[in-house]
């Protein structure tokens, strides 16, 4: 299944949450959910028995859905995280922090994942010097995230240094006059602030 580009805050509704999908407007008195706290459409607000698997289901769309991926990434990483050492939720959800534009999120260069991707896609970031505009690349401990050299007196970045909240996660070390930022340890589980219980991913995938 393709990646979705339909309205994301119908996914939040979907979801009965906020997935911060929208930047700025996620934390205003805009956002939907916090208005209309239940499914959209017809039946969206009528009380449904959640089975086992409806439950399994729902946080694995929730995490697609967070971090902007289809259903075949989503199976490429289980596989992944499957096969390594350690609890297999955690190592999933540890891959996905890992991806370049999450690292770009979470360095506070975007408002959202989807901003972020757009900015590594439209080749404004290095990784060790080098271009890279995937943005599903996997970083690792040490590698070093820039903004290139000529995207950094865009009124883009200059409006990033402006705004930004100074709030970063404490595996990435942020320097913002240098518009740049390296990994300096894996995300832990508590690292990690998205409400998911990712023992419920593992579950679907192990049935
Ligand atoms: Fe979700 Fe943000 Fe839309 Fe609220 S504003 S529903 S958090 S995407």
């Amino acid at each position: 299944m393709a990646r979705y580009t339909g309205p994301v805050c119908r996914l939040c509704r979907r979801e009965g949450m906020k997935l911060y999908l929208k930047g700025d407007k996620c934390y205003t008195d805009k956002c939907p959910v916090a208005k209309r706290a239940y499914a959209p459409g017809q039946h969206g607000q009528s009380r449904k028995k959640v089975t086992e698997y409806g439950m399994q289901l729902r946080e694995k769309q929730k995490v697609r859905r967070f971090y902007g991926i289809s259903e075949s990434q989503m199976n490429k990483y289980f596989l992944k995280a499957d096969k390594m050492r350690g609890i297999t939720g955690e190592n999933l959800l540890r891959l996905l922090e890992l991806r370049l534009d999450n690292v770009v999120y979470r360095m506070g260069f975007a408002s959202s994942r989807a901003e972020a991707r757009q900015l590594v896609t439209h080749g404004h970031f290095q990784v060790n010097g080098a271009k890279v505009d995937i943005p599903s690349v996997l970083l690792s401990l040490n590698d070093v995230i820039a903004v290139k050299e000529r995207s950094r007196g865009s009124e883009k970045f200059k409006s990033i240094i402006e705004n930004h909240s100074g709030n970063t996660v404490k595996w990435v070390d942020v320097d913002l006059e240098q518009l740049r930022g390296s990994i300096v340890a894996e995300p832990t589980r508590e690292d990690i602030d998205i409400p998911i219980e990712e023992h419920l991913i593992v579950e679907l995938y192990s049935k």
